[in-house]
């Protein structure tokens, strides 16, 4: 079978040759269908995640069908579609004995920390896989994973009868503004220097979306709201932005942070201090966010209409990830299929 590596910064490979791999008792071998790529995959191709060593087998986003299960597997059968939650977590640590798995002390995202689904099959323990119903629509369910990245940032949020701001319209940025709205957030409102991210937003149903190019963000607050915004949801991870969130915010406002920062960067403590902010960390999402995000989307609750920008075929690996590196301004989703034709 072949598999992607990723073997330096810029440069991709499908290697051929290897093994199907075998399962444990408790464990399923995937054929992966599908794969998408997310903002993480791009910056772990471009060198700049902290957490991956390279040759990586990349991506964490995908459908697979199930090829062979372990004998004590009773959650899938063979030939079955399936999910892959692909944040794999230790049970055993404080975070994961506190309901937080998705802080695990061992945190691994597939494709980031270990080897991930870019390959023709790969084996996975039965808890992270999800049967699918036989008709659904697999381009939407490919989303299921950035989605639960929305559902668990709206939780962190408290967003119940808030006026929520979310910053960044990229995939999860609109995904975080969707989820708030189908969670019971009083007004939300997604900004973007994006027009098209805006526009897309506009097309999702997202009540308030402002092109907010030139525009600072007291302005954004003022257009959307007419005061200060509750909950500030911080989607984009860009140095000047989060400066501006501490210095603009309103007394007691909620910060959460769901952007992957590559870089450190210096914050104005006494601005958080003095003006009683609530900054929140954000990771990925719990067992339990990726369940209500597969069901809202199994419900068609959750809009994905012209998400997937580019589709291409396992032997387009570096002309892929060319185009998301490149794209990566103004491009939702971009996806790989396994299968043929
Ligand atoms: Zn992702
Ligand atoms: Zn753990």
């Amino acid at each position: 079978m072949k598999k992607i590596l990723f073997t330096k910064p810029m440069k991709a490979e499908v290697a051929g040759g290897y093994k199907i791999p075998v399962c444990e008792k408790d464990e399923v071998v995937l054929k992966v269908l599908r794969i998408g790529v997310c903002g993480t995959d791009i910056q772990v191709y471009a060198g700049k995640n902290r957490y991956t060593h390279f040759p990586i087998t990349p991506f964490h986003e995908g459908l697979a069908t199930v090829f062979a299960v372990g004998a004590k597997v009773e959650n899938v059968c063979v030939g079955d579609s399936v999910v892959i939650r692909p944040i794999i977590s230790c049970g055993k640590c404080y975070a994961c004995t506190h309901g937080h798995e998705n802080a695990c002390e061992e945190f691994n995202c597939l494709g980031v920390q270990s080897d991930g689904l870019g390959a023709e099959y790969v084996v996975i323990n039965k808890k992270y896989v999800y049967r699918l119903p036989k008709f659904c629509s697999k381009d939407a369910l490919i989303l299921t994973e950035p989605f639960a990245v929305g559902v668990h940032a709206a939780r962190r949020g408290q967003i119940e009868n808030k006026k929520v701001l979310v910053i960044g319209a990229g995939t999860i940025g609109n995904f975080t503004a969707q989820a708030c709205q189908l969670q019971g957030a009083e007004k939300v409102c997604i900004c973007d220097i994006s027009e098209a991210k805006v526009d897309t937003a506009r097309k999702s149903g997202i009540e308030l979306c402002i092109n907010s190019t030139n525009k600072t963000l007291t302005q954004v607050y003022e257009n959307a709201f007419g005061s200060f915004p509750d909950v500030i949801i911080d989607c984009a991870a860009s140095k000047a932005v989060f400066s501006q969130i501490i210095s603009s915010a309103g007394k007691t406002t909620t910060v959460v942070i769901v952007g992957n920062y590559s870089q450190t960067l210096e914050v104005d403590i006494a601005a958080i201090q003095r003006n009683e902010l609530n900054v929140l960390g954000n990771i990925t999402y719990t067992e339990e966010d990726f369940l209500c995000a597969l069901n809202l989307m199994l419900e068609g609750k959750v809009y994905t209409d012209g998400f997937i920008t580019k589709r291409f075929a396992l032997n387009q690996v570096n002309e892929m990830m060319d185009y998301a590196f490149e794209n990566r301004g103004i491009n939702m989703k971009t996806i790989m299929d396994f299968e043929e034709g």
